[in-house]
């Protein structure tokens, strides 16, 4: 109740594009009984989680705030939200977000914009914006979203809560609608370090319909405790300090982390990758690619969305995807077309799949030496409503932190850090080696 209500008083930063209201409170209660008769529930009971509007939940709509997929209802439930309800989880709603997951401020989606309660002027980050806005305004517990390039982590640091990415292949994809699927994880937006960890527990491992899931055992994040007294080895990146766009206030916070960690006794130290002014272009032309093939589905006959002016097959097609997807889906669907073309796929894709591997190779290299690389999550605070429409490369430059660990396939997890003097959230990242989630979690409590 304290959650619909919040839901209410706060509907108009527009962070749900549906409530479940009747099936929470009924799950609710079918909970409150077992509990009363002494029954054993799981390992979530009460939890109330709200999920990124490209999770299905079979019997609900699912829309990745597309219009071409209004209306759209899933015959299956992820095997994310599978796991959630197997431990009592309460799932209340299905969060706005950027059309395809395709953004960084939420400004994307057919259902409109999502103010950040911190300032209802500004953005919350994206595509995940509904789901961290969700969390930021205690209109859930906790939210489930999906990181390709920070999708998870920005609008958790922009609106000053948690934001885990796992590695590529610790959580399952099956049943999340896909964007980029050398990418694409689904993990936990919370307000707590410890929650994180416990919903990473329930929703991680192998997965008989995800061949990419890992069948590595999974740990018992929630469990970890942390040692104080474990002096650890961070590495902070030299180039980040010369990137273009970088907020006074945001390197500020950066250097006092860095400080306080050396008074704590930690060795911190700047390694250089070379690669850094690579990171986004290389992560924009895979991306693209992978999605022009992923959103190929989208024909106005399988799913959602049919054109009322076609005529016949073809036109079908045509008239379906170009009065279904919005703008940005389009941009990158074409670009995508373009880089995996005959006559320029060696130029752009197989290169950019080149670089990918170097980026891997160095950054694994510097985790080889280092426990964990620590960066600002994002280059700026939260910023203005309406900035996405004027250049789309000035908010693909906003993933310059954040898409090292993506195109890594390494865990990393934002924590929000004292306000700055505008008052506006600021998250910090820490990255480590893949299947380290243990270690991330636990070290992370440090700053969160
Ligand atoms: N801003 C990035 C993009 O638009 C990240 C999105 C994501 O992680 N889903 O691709």
């Amino acid at each position: 109740n304290t959650y619909l209500a919040n839901i209410k008083q706060y509907a108009h930063l527009n962070a749900y594009n549906e409530v479940f209201e009747e099936e929470a409170i009924a799950q609710a209660n079918s909970l409150d009984l077992r509990l009363q008769s002494n029954e054993t529930t799981g390992r979530l009971a009460g939890m109330v989680i709200a999920i990124k509007d490209n999770i299905c939940y079979k019997g609900h709509e699912v829309t990745a705030s597309s219009k071409i997929l209004h209306g759209f209802k899933s015959i299956f439930s992820s095997t994310v939200v599978e796991r959630l309800l197997a431990e009592d989880a309460i799932i209340i709603g299905r969060c706005n977000c950027d059309e395809f997951a395709m953004g960084g401020a939420n400004e994307n989606s057919y259902y409109g914009p999502v103010k950040n309660m911190a300032d209802e002027s500004r953005v919350p980050g994206g595509s995940s914006g509904g789901s961290a806005v969700a969390v930021q305004a205690g209109m859930c517990h906790a939210a489930i979203g999906t990181d390709t390039g920070g999708s998870i982590r920005q609008p958790a640091s922009f609106c000053g809560v948690v934001g885990l990415k796992p590695t590529y292949g610790r959580v399952s994809r099956h049943g999340i609608i896909a964007y980029a699927s050398s990418f694409d994880q689904p993990g936990p937006i919370t307000r707590s370090v410890e929650d994180a960890a416990l919903i990473l527990e329930v929703i991680a491992g192998a997965d008989d319909y995800d061949s990419t899931a890992s069948r590595k055992p999974v740990e018992r994040y929630s469990a970890v405790k942390i040692n104080t007294d474990q002096k650890r080895k961070i590495a902070y990146i030299k180039e980040v300090f010369d990137s273009e766009g970088l907020d006074a206030e945001v390197k500020q916070t950066l250097l006092a982390a860095i400080e306080q960690l050396k008074a704590d006794g930690h060795t911190v130290e700047p390694v250089s990758f070379e690669y850094l002014d690579y990171v986004v272009p290389t992560y924009y032309i895979l991306t693209m690619a992978e999605a022009s093939s992923n959103l190929a589905r989208y024909d106005g006959v399988h799913y959602g969305y049919r054109s009322a002016n076609a005529t016949d097959l073809t036109s079908t097609y045509k008239r379906s995807r170009s009065e279904g997807f919005g703008t940005e889906v389009k941009r990158r669907i074409m670009l995508g077309t373009f880089v995996l073309s005959a006559g320029y796929y060696d130029a752009y894709y197989a290169k950019a799949q080149k670089v990918r591997r170097l980026i891997k190779e160095r950054t694994d290299e510097i985790l080889k030496r280092y426990d964990f690389i620590l960066t600002p999550t994002a280059p700026e605070p939260a910023f203005k409503i309406g900035r996405t429409d004027i250049d789309p490369v000035v908010t693909y430059l906003e993933d310059i932190f954040t898409v090292q660990a993506s195109l890594a396939g390494v865990p990393a997890i934002s924590l929000p850090v004292q306000n700055n003097s505008k008052n506006l959230p600021l998250g910090l990242q820490l990255v480590t080696k893949a299947f380290a989630e243990a270690d991330l979690l636990n070290f992370a409590t440090y700053f969160a």
